[in-house]
């Protein structure tokens, strides 16, 4: 009986194992959509991003 994971975008069981080319993700779509997620910030990463983002919009001027 394989072992299976959820996969962190969509829940699907994924099978562990060395055919599980995407894992943890599973298959290449969702493993893009990770990769977007991160891209756009939509994962927070608690270390002073907001703070610094904020001091960039006040110190940049608006042309
Ligand atoms: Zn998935």
């Amino acid at each position: 009986m394989p072992t299976t994971v959820p996969c962190p975008i969509c829940d699907s069981p994924v099978v562990w194992g060395p055919d599980a080319k995407f894992r943890p993700f599973c298959s290449e779509r969702c493993r893009q959509i990770d990769l977007g997620a991160w891209a756009n910030g939509d994962y927070t990463i608690p270390v002073q991003t907001s703070e610094q983002d904020d001091d960039w919009q006040d110190t940049c001027p608006q042309q």
